[in-house]
Parts: structure tokens; sequence; C-alpha cells
């Protein structure tokens, strides 16, 4: 499906040059050439619009789906049941609530995970 605006684009240019071949004919005289050609030109043109409204679709489709795979949870890495709050930056372990107070040492640095509040506010 990806690929089908692409050649929309060329069937599109097709027809557009096809009717500007005619247009000269047209203008020697021949009434029908002339009416042929300015159809199959804005037919041209309609299918090259058509190609560029399903390629905007896609794209936003694209855009649409990307934030739902790059969502991603962060569990708990020692209960492997809650969300992790907080980060041991010493272990590189994952920890919520109910798991730091088993998890301290007085070695250990916290990084609280606000990423997602990071990345939001800095758009
Ligand atoms: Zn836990
Ligand atoms: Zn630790």
């Amino acid at each position: 499906m990806k690929r089908l605006p692409n050649w929309l684009f060329a069937l599109g240019a097709l027809f557009a040059m096809g009717g500007l071949l005619l247009l000269p004919a047209g203008a020697g005289g021949e009434e029908s050439a002339l009416a042929g050609g300015a159809i199959m030109f804005s037919t041209g043109i309609l299918i090259i619009a058509l190609g560029l409204y399903l390629k905007a679709r896609l794209l936003q489709a694209e855009v649409g789906q990307a934030p739902k795979t790059q969502r991603k949870k962060d569990k708990c890495e020692a209960c492997e049941a809650e969300l992790a709050s907080i980060r041991c930056s010493l272990h590189d372990i994952k920890l919520c609530t109910s798991c730091l107070p088993h998890h301290d040492i007085s070695s250990c640095t916290y990084v609280p995970l606000t990423r997602k509040a990071a990345a939001a506010s800095a758009r």
C-alpha cells in the first residue's frame, strides 16, 4: 500500500503529459482533440492530487502510530508487578515505591523516573 501513491503520481503525470501533447493538435483546428487533451490533462492533475492525498493520509497514519510503539512501561525489576517510580543508578535497576525500602543501600543514588514528563515538556 505504501508504494501506491508513487504509482499514482506516475499515472497522473502520464495523463497530464498526454493531454499536453494533444493540446497543440487541438489548437491546429481539431476541437475534439482540444477537448480530449483538456480532459486528459485535468484527469492527470486529479490523479496526482489523489496521490498527494493518499500520501498525506499514509504519513498521518505513520505519525499516529509512532507514539504507541515508543511507549514502554517501566516495571519494577525487583517484584515485576508494580510500575517503577525510581531507578538506582548504581545497580541500574528500576524500583517501585514498595521495593525501595528493601533496596536501601546507603551508597546507592536514586533517579526519579520522570523521563516521560521531561520528554513531554521538551516539546
Ligand atoms: Zn517492586
Ligand atoms: Zn542500588
